[in-house]
């Protein structure tokens, strides 16, 4: 399996730190509003990610944090006059609902930011220990040169990253940094100002800076040195830049082994960005689209390709989306009234054929999770399957050809079997009115009741013992 590393700006093979396991931290939103759909995006591509390791028999260790402090959370709750605790905890509210309608799994942890204080506090003192980070007046900053490899993500100088600051001396002071030993200096931890929410530190009464937090998280929920580390390419520079400093400072080994950045999405050419305006939140699309569309939308382009947002396109995704669901609907009818039986030899053999496809799949996610290559695997699956079933097929081939799709739709996070889950107590009623309608030798009621239990993918079984039934 091939990873594109933005670190050495190669497709390199993927080898885990630990057999089997794989270590993975996707940076997440600030919460201070609904998410929109570029937010989405670096969501569904690592979710993605995580589903075809999944798939291919890894145990992965997914940690997503939510940025629950910072300045514009806390303008957001001035706005509102309410506490900035409550702007956070309203919108993770929110976008957890919004993970789920687009099928995105939730994390294994999704630390938030201001529960993980005491760590922060650490990391940042270790810093200072080791001579990283000095403080001015309540404030920390890091010594940017004093890290070595800093600029080694991002393929910055630090020569230019200087010359580019120096106009700012003004700039500085307005800001009140000028207090910085170097421009390049960023800040770990700083004081509150007034009405702002703060914590205890060794420095003053204030909050942490963003980078620090991504590190102590990784660093807590993960290990020192973690296999991924993920989030949407305007991230590569300052933020993981800053998070390799800080982390690599403190810890003393590389801080992650692949670095993956997603492209954004673009509306006319530009990014889709809250601070430009040019936004739909996924609440909007969800009230014009089922949001497995926008999944899928997303999913047919590569994930480090720009995306241009438009209706014409979330059309054409919904069409072909539409396409593999008629495809499993059909099979759901063919099921219902499906032979029973074994499978022919026949039968085994078109199933064997299916293998192809999924060679193709494989291959495409095996090249730096070519999503787009993938899906095109897919709909020739739901062709071939399309040519190759009938109501003459047994049940259990039929039922075998649905699993072969919805296997490599599930690995896409796709939903296109959606099932109208029938109550345990549901189906036991009905089957004992079909047993009572064939005491009353009403065989037509009794065949009725089966076949809509059937098309229900409930399929029933009379057996000596009484009668059984399972979910197709
Ligand atoms: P933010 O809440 O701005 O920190 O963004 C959360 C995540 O969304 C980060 O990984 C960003 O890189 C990503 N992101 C924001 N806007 C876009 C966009 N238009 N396209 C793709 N990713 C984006
Ligand atoms: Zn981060």
């Amino acid at each position: 399996m091939k990873v594109y590393n933005t670190l050495t700006r190669k497709k390199e093979e993927f080898v885990p730190l630990e057999d089997n396991k794989v270590k993975m931290y996707v940076c997440g939103p600030t919460v201070y509003n609904l998410i929109h759909i570029g937010n989405a995006r670096p969501m569904i591509c690592f979710d993605t990610v995580r589903r075809y390791l999944e798939y291919k028999g890894y145990d992965v260790n997914y940690v997503s944090n939510f940025t629950d402090v910072d300045d514009k959370i806390i303008k957001k709750a001035n706005e509102e006059g309410v506490s900035a605790e409550e702007i956070s905890t309203r919108y993770i509210a929110e976008c957890k609902k919004d993970m789920a309608g687009m099928n995105i799994k939730p994390a294994t942890t999704h630390p938030l930011a201001t529960q993980e204080i005491p760590g922060m506090i650490d990391m940042i003192q270790t810093l200072i220990d080791r001579g990283y980070a000095y403080e001015k007046n309540g404030t920390v900053y890091y010594r940017t040169r004093k890290f070595e490899g800093y600029g080694k993500l991002s393929k910055k100088n630090i020569d230019e990253l200087e010359a580019g600051h120096r106009d700012d001396a003004h700039q500085l002071k307005v800001s009140g940094e000028d207090e910085k030993e170097d421009p390049l200096d960023f800040v770990l931890w700083k004081p509150k100002k007034e009405g702002e929410p703060y914590w205890e530190s060794p420095w003053s009464q204030g909050r942490p800076g963003w980078h620090i937090e991504c590190s102590v998280m990784s660093k807590k929920y993960l290990a020192d040195e973690i296999d991924i580390h993920a989030g949407g390419e305007d991230l590569i520079f300052p933020h993981h830049e800053n998070e390799i400093a800080q982390s690599e400072a403190a810890n003393g080994v590389p801080f992650s082994k692949y670095w993956m950045h997603n492209a954004f999405l673009n509306i006319d050419n530009k990014k889709m960005s809250k601070s430009m305006g040019n936004f739909f939140t996924v609440r909007e699309i969800s009230e014009e689209y089922d949001l497995q569309v926008l999944r899928f939308f997303m999913l047919n382009a590569h994930y480090r390709n720009p995306i241009n947002f438009s209706r014409e396109l979330m059309e054409s995704a919904k069409n072909s989306l539409d396409r593999i669901i008629t495809s499993v609907d059909n099979l759901k009818h063919l099921i219902a009234n499906g032979r029973q039986g074994d499978m022919t030899e026949e039968e085994k053999e078109l199933l064997d054929k299916t293998k192809e496809f999924y060679d193709k799949f494989d291959a495409a996610m095996d090249d730096d999770f070519n999503t787009a290559d993938a899906i095109s695997a897919v709909f020739e699956l739901v062709k071939y399957v399309n040519s190759n079933s009938s109501s003459d097929n047994t049940t259990a081939y039929l039922t075998a050809l649905k699993e072969k799709i919805t296997t490599l739709t599930d690995v896409l996070g796709l939903i296109v079997d959606k099932k109208e889950e029938m109550l345990d107590s549901e189906i036991d009623e009905l089957i004992a009115r079909r047993q009572q309608a064939r005491k009353d030798k009403n065989f037509a009621l009794a065949d009725q009741i089966r076949d809509e239990l059937l098309s229900k993918g409930i399929i029933l079984e009379d057996t000596r013992e009484g009668v059984r039934w399972k979910r197709a």
